[in-house]
């Protein structure tokens, strides 16, 4: 029997046009390239992306065309989250920090027509330029005075927007039709497209908001420090204006001194990234012996928190730390670490322990499950680990221009990542299969060594690897940045090490270097194996 309710589509114009009209007032302040801090609202913002919409309208964009941006974590960047989208075309987010080969293949693969582009990317845009196979316009973010001298053609951002009559009506059309196309980073081959639906943004901004994931409310101001070009920055964007909150853009100054006196001047309650951003504010706390202010909360993700960064945040600041665990093809959010009653029962340290060590919880929309070699569902015992499956309606169904599906028959993606669940739902990554260390037939978790490696005093990251050994065919290698000023030696990280893990577990090498980042802030795993790929190559084979 057919529900006699309305089915008005899920847009995300309906997300800016609620928070234009609940939260109109409700401040978003952006940092930009040269150009002094802006401040403008809620009701500001739905006004400019419908000018955005009517002007990228004027040049001929239309239900589907391809729009890239090539942007930091401004407010015009936000209006082309809300402007492609509501029009009914998709904006691909690319990411300035891939090689130009990369950049290149992705914008070409998305088939874009239009690339906006912030003034000091100018350089790299002309660069682009004879490689980029359907750009017909291209567009600085900028306004009218700063628009530099190009050999592109382009206009400036405010010029366009400035020409155009406002009011915009924003068209209602299917849930299901294309609104983002994020690439992954392509650590392993070519980046692929993830194309995610207005449906699947409006979801996941809903769920994503919920008390048990990320807990925002309208007094919250929201920074996101994970780049709007990597996973919508977690869809933080979409969650902020579901909730109302104030929003405040670091643009593309993430240092730590930066992000302090953002957090100071605006009264920033709630802000993100991956671990590397909050290593480096953690560093300036401690040399600076300042205090975080308004921050109540930060989530972190993108790859395995230490337990060490988890405890230092809540004990010496009192700034909970949300994990969350997801990728590009979650929208990226998979699992969350916040509390329930029956964790809470088992008491204080118990809880501290499964939060500050545990990916997250199940949240509500998405399923998980852990499977054995041969398919087999394995139990939520903590011990038992194998390949994690997700299924959900913000899950990826298909890769962009792939044929085959990503997903088994019955939905379940396999996220290349090795897994535990405990009896409290808390599922624990162990390990990207491809980062697990093979050693004699049996498994090292790279993440475990990394997580005790990391709280070594004196250490500001840890990072392990297994290369070639002639006799256990991999050992692990592990690699320390120390911070600025630390003398760390690896008979002083060993000595730390020894009482701390199992004796197999050992690295075979430590070595103090700095340690390669990925286009997305993650440690550089293939630039470390390929590095040290036969560091134990002579290593006694018996
Ligand atoms: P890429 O796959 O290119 O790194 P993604 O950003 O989509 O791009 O990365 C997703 C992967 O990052 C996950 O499959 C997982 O291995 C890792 N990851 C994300 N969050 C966490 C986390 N909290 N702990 C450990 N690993 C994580």
């Amino acid at each position: 029997m057919e529900a006699l309710m309305q089915s008005a589509p899920l847009m995300i114009s309906g997300i800016i046009r609620y928070a234009a009209a609940a939260h109109g007032d409700r401040e978003i302040v952006s940092r930009l390239v040269d150009e002094p801090t802006w401040r403008h609202d809620w009701a500001s913002a739905e006004e400019r992306a419908g000018r955005l919409a009517q002007a990228l309208i004027r040049l001929g964009i239309g239900d589907g065309d391809r729009v890239t941006s090539l942007a930091w974590n401004t407010h015009r960047h936000l209006e082309l989250f809300y402007g492609v989208p509501g029009l009914g075309a998709v904006l691909h987010t690319a990411n300035p920090r891939l090689g130009d080969e990369q950049i290149a293949f992705t914008i070409n693969h998305a088939g874009s027509r239009v690339l906006f582009f912030e003034r000091n990317f100018l350089e790299l845009v002309e660069r682009l330029r004879p490689r980029l196979e359907h750009i017909e316009h291209y567009v600085m973010l900028t306004d009218a005075e700063r628009l530099l001298d190009n050999g592109l053609g382009a206009s400036g951002y405010e010029a366009l927007l400035a020409a155009e009559e406002g009011g915009f009506a924003w068209p209602l059309f299917d849930e299901n039709r294309a609104a983002f196309l994020c690439y992954t980073s392509g650590t392993t081959g070519d980046p692929k497209g993830v194309l995610y639906s207005h449906r699947s943004v409006v979801l996941h901004a809903m769920a994503g908001g919920l008390g048990g994931a990320l807990g925002f409310t309208a007094f919250d101001a929201i920074m996101p420090c994970q780049s709007l070009y990597h996973a919508t920055a977690w869809g933080l964007p979409f969650i902020a204006a579901v909730n109302g909150c104030k929003m405040v853009l670091p643009c593309d100054r993430m240092d730590a001194a930066s992000l302090h006196s953002l957090i100071h001047e605006e009264g920033v309650t709630f802000s993100g990234g991956v671990p590397t951003i909050w290593t480096m504010y953690l560093d300036h706390l401690a040399r600076t012996g300042e205090k975080p202010g308004t921050l109540r909360q930060l989530v972190i993700g993108g790859s395995a928190v230490p337990r060490a960064m988890a405890e230092s945040f809540q004990r010496d600041h009192g700034v909970a730390v949300r994990q969350l665990w997801g990728m590009t093809e979650t929208s990226p959010m998979g699992v969350i670490a916040t509390p329930t009653p029956k964790l809470a029962a088992e008491g204080e340290d118990e809880m501290d322990e499964v939060i500050w060590t545990r990916q997250g919880r199940m949240q509500f929309g998405i399923e998980l499950k852990i499977v054995d070699e041969e398919g087999a569902k394995l139990p939520h015992d903590s011990e038992s680990s194998g390949a994690l499956l997700v299924r959900g309606p913000w899950v990826i169904g298909r890769y962009y221009r792939a044929e085959a599906s990503a997903t088994d028959a019955d939905g379940w993606f396999d996220t290349g990542d090795i897994a535990t669940i405990d009896r409290f739902g808390f599922m624990r990554i162990t390990d990207r299969k491809k980062d697990v260390i093979k050693s004699g037939g049996e498994w090292i978790s790279s993440i475990d060594l990394e997580n005790v490696a990391a709280a070594c005093p004196g250490v500001r990251i840890a990072a392990v690897v297994g290369i070639f050994h002639p006799k256990w065919e991999e050992r692990p290698l592990l690699a320390i940045e120390p911070h600025e000023g630390s003398i760390v030696t690896p008979e002083k990280v060993k000595a730390y090490l020894e009482p701390r893990i199992v004796r197999w577990w050992m690295p075979d090498a430590i070595v103090i270097t700095p340690v390669p980042l990925t286009a997305t802030g993650k440690i550089d795993k293939k630039v470390l194996r390929d590095r040290y790929r036969d560091h134990l190559a002579d290593a006694d084979a018996v």
